[in-house]
């Protein structure tokens, strides 16, 4: 939250690697489900790291999302509330707002203008100390990831039961895994994971020296969440190597949340305790996403026994954030006979 208030607000985010995937996911979504659109407020003191249209900071509702005509007349979109005034003899004046008279009238808003400059004007000036954040979700007002995830699930009812999916999210959350791979996961579930299908649905052009949309395991079948991840012929064999590796029945779900679940049912079953096994279900997708990324972007080669080790060695290493009990014992002892370390 601190590099979100200090610097540049819009670029230099990088005290954490979470709360960048965070933020990724927030600018990723319609504004009605930007958790820090929707639920951040901002704090204004010298006004220098608050942007002017585009955050809460003048009663509840963001300045764009209040006024979006005049937002596309401004020419200047992106600067803070600093910027768009100034002190004349100890008092604050707001300037042109990047908008000009001219273009006002032309497009019909001098009242829509007239009740903005009404709003700064009950604003009053700038008062002195750095700008904070306060965050709706908690009665502290500090913003938790906790709080974040369980807004988002709030949202998220048509991808299942909002049980299930709190569940599902509630074991990721314990599990002892680095941050970004339970944002992964979160993004994973509630299908926010920038895949080919959902770039093309926003927009975006898929630039790359592999352009194609397909998936690019099997290269027949649009990418899409789950696809890729669950339902693409490659992807089953991936599944399949790992599940007789671990001796388990070949899974039947196909869809994110369905199967993380089945696989904290099969754990459960075989006496694997607090869902750990999820380690392993998030090693598999996360992997996926790694060759993925990397042939997307650098044309990196890939082939499934690669997949597979990498699968092993990043459970393997994930060992370490956490008190699972074979952080201590080399990976060839742990490749073979992966589940006696975790009773
Ligand atoms: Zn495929």
């Amino acid at each position: 939250m601190h590099a979100f208030t200090s610097g540049d607000s819009f670029k230099t985010i990088s005290s954490s690697f979470w709360w960048r995937d965070l933020l990724k996911v927030g600018i990723s979504t319609p504004s009605q489900e930007d958790p820090f659109s929707s639920n951040c407020s901002f704090v204004v003191g010298n006004g220098f790291t608050t942007p002017f249209w585009e955050v809460v900071w003048l009663n509840n509702i963001s300045l764009k999302d209040f006024f979006p005509d005049l937002f596309e007349l401004s020419t200047l979109k992106k600067v803070s509330v600093a910027a768009m005034g100034g002190w004349r003899e100890e008092e604050w004046v707001w300037g042109d707002l990047g908008i000009t008279e001219e273009e006002v009238v032309q497009a019909g808003l001098v009242s829509e203008l007239g009740v903005l400059r009404s709003l700064l004007e009950n604003f009053g000036g700038l008062k002195g100390g750095r700008d904070s954040v306060s965050w709706s979700l908690e009665s502290e007002k500090v913003f938790s990831v906790a709080s974040c995830y369980n807004w988002y699930v709030s949202l998220r009812t048509p991808f299942g039961p909002s049980k299930r999916c709190e569940e599902a999210l509630e074991i990721v959350w314990k599990l002892e895994v680095p941050y970004k791979i339970k944002v992964f996961a979160w993004r994973l579930f509630v299908n926010r994971l920038p895949t080919k299908d959902l770039l093309v649905y926003r927009g975006i052009s898929f630039a790359s020296s592999n352009s194609s949309l397909n998936c690019i395991f099997c290269n027949t079948h649009l990418e899409e969440n789950d696809h890729t991840f669950f339902k693409c012929v490659v992807i089953k064999v991936v599944w399949r190597e790992i599940g007789v590796w671990l001796d388990f029945p070949d899974r039947r779900e196909e869809e994110g949340m369905s199967s993380f679940m089945e696989w904290f049912f099969i754990g459960w079953r075989k006496g694997i305790k607090d869902g750990k096994l999820g380690v392993f279900w998030l090693a598999v997708c996360w992997s996926i996403w790694l060759t993925r990324n990397g042939f997307c972007f650098r044309n990196d080669k890939w082939n499934i026994n690669n997949i597979v080790w990498n699968i092993k060695f990043l459970v393997w290493r994930w060992a370490s954030y956490g008190e699972i009990a074979y952080s201590n014992c080399n990976f060839y002892d742990f490749c073979k006979d992966p589940l006696s370390f975790m009773s």
